[in-house]
């Protein structure tokens, strides 16, 4: 990718912070801050295949800004990452911890690879030996890496365990979404879909919505996609439609969700790593391995990730990669209401074609923030040394998410501006508070009407 196309994509990501200012209290200096990423580090990682033969990875982790806290964010492992990707994800963390209100700041990092092409020791290798290589970086009070694309709890353990042989103390509070036996927190695998779960439990009440009655179509099947799919089903609406990068399955009585999951996890190429099955392996009921009888009504068919976006749904869940949305299609797209559990899944000029249609967009920043939250929850329970019940987790995952959406809900109806402008706007409020705390030019002026330090 070129220098300018990768430049591009974090120019746009920050160039949301313009518009949502005006309605948020910020003022020019933290805004202008906010515009570069604090610190940045380009990694390669040597790794020894197991055939003998050696490969070298790249690798980044950024560290966007950290006024608020340590900077918090995932380590994504895909053949597309790359600087620009990685530099926009850190800035959106340090907007979605401002939404969620919890004192982090953001940051992102990423390795160049296609995770499904190494075997599980190639891949243990690799995820010690970034460690190895950003450990300085990294830390319980500076940076703190989570699972994104591609990477999970037994990756986190790996990392934890290196990062904790490099300090020679074990050190649990410098990654989130560890297994629960190392130290996670029960209710992280699936906080993501379950906050978005609660945001759209949110939109239930103020929309009198009857859940048999709504259809929802959900592209990409993996942990985030997976469980709001699963909370949803199992208050009744009707997943017609879901996907992975093989393709997708569309049933017009609704798939049995429960019953795919199953099915996908199991069967795995890498045991416990990545699952191998996809949800197009039966069409008839989603699931990807039965002997269902598809009755008369219409039996399930396989369709693209593209036709699923365009689907005559009620809401659409964008649950995979960024860029879905895009001028191309966003005319295309019916859905009256989208919730992005991705990260970036529309551009801004689908963006603008959706508010001319009046399309409902719960923001990412909000949607999604279920994950940061519960891993916030992590580190505080490791830094007590003491462990909350899943019923709690839920419990205050429930009460932030809520509390958060109808504030950002309150500011898009009093300013009559789209949702995303308001949780922009609602962070920036926050974040503002805390860069302008550390004092202005207004402050350090020497007019004389600037107030004496008392
Ligand atoms: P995952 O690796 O568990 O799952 C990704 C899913 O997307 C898989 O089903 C994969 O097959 C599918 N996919 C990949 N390419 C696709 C394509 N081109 N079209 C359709 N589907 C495709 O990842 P995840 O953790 O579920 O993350 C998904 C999204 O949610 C990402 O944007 C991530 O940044 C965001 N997110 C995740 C978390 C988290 O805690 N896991 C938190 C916040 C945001």
């Amino acid at each position: 990718m070129s220098h300018r196309a990768d430049e591009e994509i974090f120019q746009n990501a920050i160039g949301r912070l313009d518009n949502a200012a005006e309605f948020s209290s910020i003022g020019p200096e933290a805004l202008e801050r906010l515009r570069y990423p604090k610190s940045m580090l380009q990694v390669s990682i040597p790794l020894r295949m197991d055939d003998g033969s050696l490969r070298v990875f790249q690798g980044y982790r950024v560290r966007h800004d950290d006024t608020r806290g340590p900077t918090k964010g995932g380590i994504r492992f895909h053949p597309d990452v790359h600087l620009g990707e990685v530099k926009a994800l850190a800035f959106w963390m340090t907007c979605k911890c401002a939404v969620a209100g919890i004192p982090f700041g953001g940051g992102k990092g990423g390795i160049i690879v296609n995770p499904k092409e190494l075997s599980r020791l190639e891949l243990e290798r690799l995820s010690r030996g970034f460690i190895q290589r950003v450990a300085d970086f990294i830390g319980p009070e500076t940076d703190i890496p989570a699972p994104d694309v591609y990477t999970n709890a037994m990756i986190m353990g790996w990392m934890m365990d290196e990062y904790s042989n490099i300090q020679r103390r074990r050190t649990p509070t410098v990654i989130t979404g560890k297994p629960i036996p190392l130290g996670g927190s029960l209710g992280r695998d699936d906080a993501t879909g379950r906050g978005a779960y609660y945001c759209i439990k949110e939109l239930e009440r103020l929309k009198a919505w009857s859940p048999p009655e709504v259809r929802v179509a959900v592209q990409g099947f993996g942990n985030a996609g997976q469980h709001v799919a699963r909370l949803m089903h199992a208050d009744g609406y009707r997943i017609v439609a879901i996907s992975d990068s093989r393709g997708g399955i569309f049933r017009d009585e609704g798939l049995d969700i429960p019953r795919a999951i199953e099915l996908k996890q199991q069967r795995q190429d890498l045991s416990e790593v990545y699952a191998s099955r996809s949800v197009c392996d039966c069409p008839e009921c989603g699931c990807v391995e039965c002997h269902c009888q598809p009755d008369d009504a219409g039996s399930g068919k396989i369709i693209t990730n593209e036709e699923l976006l365009e689907l005559d749904v009620d809401i659409l869940i964008p649950a995979a990669l960024e860029n879905q949305l895009t001028a191309e299609n966003a005319e295309r797209v019916m859905a009256p209401v989208i919730v992005e559990v991705a990260n970036g899944p529309t551009t801004t000029e689908a963006d603008a074609i959706f508010n001319a249609k009046e399309t409902l967009i719960v923001p990412d920043i909000l949607a999604n923030a279920g994950g940061v939250t519960v891993s916030y929850f992590e580190w505080t329970q490791n830094r007590a040394g003491y462990y909350w019940t899943v019923e709690e987790v839920h419990q205050r995952l429930s009460q932030i998410m809520k509390r958060e959406f109808k504030l950002i809900y309150e500011l898009m109806v009093t300013n009559q501006i789209d949702m995303r402008t308001a949780a922009y706007a609602h962070a920036l409020n926050r974040i503002g508070e805390a860069i302008e705390s550390q004092g202005t030019s207004t402050f350090f002026s020497t007019q004389p009407t600037v107030q004496p330090i008392s």
